[in-house]
């Protein structure tokens, strides 16, 4: 057996199951004996049905009378039978599981673990898992449960994991770090659980093989890098600081200190690879100026990528009004630009030296003269390929420096591991003189009581309010209000105040009209979804309204706070929940705090790296486990990969180890 052989390879893995396996990503043996269960279930101790409390049971015994039918205008399957012990009987129901009418015979025992609950004016188990008692290790009880896979459910994951069970004796090591045999120990223990500690144990070892994986990933990409040559741009002093002196403002210590960083990355002959973070507002943009000064000073090219052609028109506006005294000649570059091909011939020959754009920028027909520096704002916006394109625009042989840009704060933990090929500056000081944020939880009851004097207020002195719904059209099955619905209460709430509505589905250039208009104050409230996200900088805005805020990620709430307090003014924002459930501790920490950082770390240890990562990037990192807030765990896996990499040989090898990581080099890597 080979862990690269496909997946049909296996006992019990037919042309059918192989082909529902490879739409889920499970296409070779390797990925079948990784596809983890998500969690146990513990039938050791199975109560009697008439001894059932409500909450959490398991019970065991024969199921009859099974039925299944279709409910609430037929949206709904639900499936009903009785469950027997020999001390009684209990109905159970699933919802939209109507293949468990094929999973029982009725002489059989199963273990039903499930909620038992009150529902419909009766007491039933709710939603159980189950699973044959024969198949179960009768000595733990512990019954692995995964995730359903289209027609493959829970159940037909644990009959293939047997059928290849005599297998796992024959899985190879990974890594040189640990005790040998220690992988298919701990996959097979994963899969058939002895106890509770040795699922610990199983859960441990793959977290920190996959940490290793990362970090090694990342310690390759770096020394790749490394390798590669860019032009040397020596730093300016005299003119930046002319430069600094004439601003309007004066820098923050954050942002110099970034900007000294950058200029000592640009004066070395191997290309920077720098991220540089800072919650919305901290003068990101500034730093990237500087960067491109000092870029254009060396009589070099720079193209700057944002994600959308507001944020590239509002960057070069700002840019243009700071760069151009100092003879910087820029350009803008959208999908709505007019004469591209002048442009870009312009482009070509060098007779412009920063150009500011979107996805126009990347076309193959886009070529500079001179590219020695690319800026991504937003980079996460970006999919690795999109950002290659833009890298492989510099002179043959030689890599651009990148600055990417990004006002999501990475964790300190993902920062060692997913990004530990970057080289990281922080702006972690706002410009003076900005006020915080005042952030306020409020129930849909409690909005025209608490809410609206306070817009009123606000409308009064001139100010904006951004108003966030989730839908752009009202949808029965949601209860949530849409764009366009709250759109006509505002007006009839406020009959003076211009009010208008933004979202996705609106063409590019009536987005643009709208948000143009929000920006010179020509509209009062702009009701929107999240596209504002990335959006403008309106510092006359001083209101941010979220509607259902339960539904977002803290990260998300955050960058959508930050489109407020911009200007000089004391803001506010109200985050709106619907229903009555008390507010969720994500509700209430954004209501505490307005560090990014220290958000960023709560949301990581609120929904785990995945989801977090998943935000960052494109690309599906697909973390099967790693604990990326095991410090202890990453630390160890740090120095086991330097010790790795001390000896030339082991990247021969650990050939498996080193193909693997390929994807996750791809991921992270961005030359
Ligand atoms: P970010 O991209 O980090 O969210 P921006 O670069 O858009 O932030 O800056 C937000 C606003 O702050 C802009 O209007 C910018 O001109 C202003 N700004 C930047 N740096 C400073 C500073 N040092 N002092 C005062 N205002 C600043
Ligand atoms: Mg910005």
């Amino acid at each position: 057996m080979n862990l690269s052989d496909d997946v049909d390879t296996l006992k019990g893995v037919g042309p059918k199951t192989a082909e529902v396996l490879r739409k889920y990503g499970i296409r070779t043996v390797r990925d079948f004996f990784y596809n983890l269960p998500r969690g146990y279930e513990n039938y050791e101790t199975p109560t009697k049905i008439t001894e059932m409390r409500p909450g959490k049971v398991v019970i065991k015994g024969k199921i009859d009378s099974l039925t299944s039918r279709r409910a609430r205008r037929r949206i709904l399957s639900v499936t009903e039978g009785v469950v027997r012990d020999n001390t009684g009987a209990v109905k159970v129901v699933w919802f939209n599981q109507s293949y468990r009418m094929k999973q029982f015979s009725p002489e059989k025992e199963y273990y039903f673990s499930g909620n038992y609950e009150f529902k419909n004016g009766r007491y039933s188990l709710i939603s159980p898992s189950a699973a044959e008692v024969s198949e179960i290790d009768l000595n733990t009880g512990l019954n692995p449960i995964y995730v359903a896979h289209g027609k493959l459910k829970s159940h037909d994951f644990r009959r293939l994991m047997t059928c290849s069970k005599d297998k796992f004796a024959l899985i190879p090591d990974l890594l040189p770090s640990v005790k040998p045999g220690t992988r298919k120990s701990t996959l097979f223990y994963a899969h058939f659980p002895s106890s509770l500690k040795s699922i610990k144990s199983a859960r441990d070892y793959l977290a920190y093989e996959e940490l290793f994986e990362l970090i090694l990933a990342a310690r390759l990409n770096r020394l790749e890098n490394e390798k590669l040559k860019a032009v040397e741009m020596p730093f300016k002093s005299t003119k930046i600081q002319e430069f600094v002196a004439k601003l309007p403002f004066k820098l923050t210590g954050a942002q110099r200190k970034a900007a000294w960083q950058i200029f000592q990355d640009m004066e070395k002959g191997r290309p920077m690879n720098r991220l540089l973070q800072g919650d919305v507002g901290s003068g990101k943009t500034m730093v990237a100026a500087l960067a491109a000064y000092g870029a254009a000073l060396n009589k070099r090219q720079v193209a700057i990528l944002a994600p959308t052609a507001i944020l590239a028109t509002q960057h070069y506006e700002n840019l243009a009004q700071i760069l151009e005294p100092f003879n910087v000649r820029l350009a803008l570059l959208t999908g709505a630009t007019k004469k591209k091909p002048e442009l870009k011939s312009k482009i070509q020959s060098g007779e412009i030296d920063l150009v500011i754009g979107t996805h126009a920028l990347l076309t193959d027909d886009t070529e500079f003269e001179d590219l020695a520096l690319v800026v991504i704002d937003e980079q996460h916006r970006f999919g690795v390929e999109q950002r290659q394109k833009l890298v492989l625009k510099s002179p043959e042989g030689l890599a651009p420096h990148l600055l990417s840009m990004t006002a999501t704060p990475i964790p300190r933990s993902l920062q060692l591991t997913v990004f530990g090929d970057l080289d990281v500056s922080i702006l972690d000081e706002m410009p003076r003189g900005r006020k915080p944020i005042t952030t306020k939880i409020l129930t849909e009851v409690e909005t025209r009581e608490n809410l609206y004097p306070h817009i009123r207020e606000t409308l009064t002195h001139g100010q904006q309010v951004y108003w966030i719904c989730k839908a752009i059209e009202d949808d029965p099955r949601t209860e949530a209000t849409s764009v366009k619905s709250r759109t006509v209460k505002l007006q009839r709430e406020f009959p003076q105040a211009k009010i208008e509505f933004l979202h996705g589905r609106m063409k590019p250039a009536e987005k643009d009209e709208i948000m143009e208009k929000f920006s010179k104050g020509e509209i009062d409230v702009l009701v929107s979804t999240t596209v504002v996200e990335v959006g403008v900088d309106v510092p006359n805005a001083t209101l941010m309204i979220i509607e259902n805020a339960e539904s977002y990620g803290l990260a998300q709430l955050h960058q959508l706070r930050g489109r407020v307090g911009r200007g000089q003014v004391a803001s506010y924002c109200y985050l709106i929940t619907s229903g009555d459930t008390q507010p969720s501790r994500r509700l209430r920490e954004l209501e505490k705090s307005s560090d990014g950082f220290y958000l960023a770390e709560v949301d990581l240890k609120l929904r785990g790296p995945g989801e977090i990562y998943g935000a960052l990037q494109h690309g599906a990192l697909d973390l099967r486990i790693a604990s990326l807030s095991d410090t202890k765990l990453i630390a160890r896996a740090q120095k086991d990969v330097l010790d790795f990499l001390q000896n030339p040989e082991n990247m021969l090898k650990y050939e498996e180890l080193m193909r693997g990581i390929t994807k996750y080099q791809q991921l992270t890597t961005l030359n």
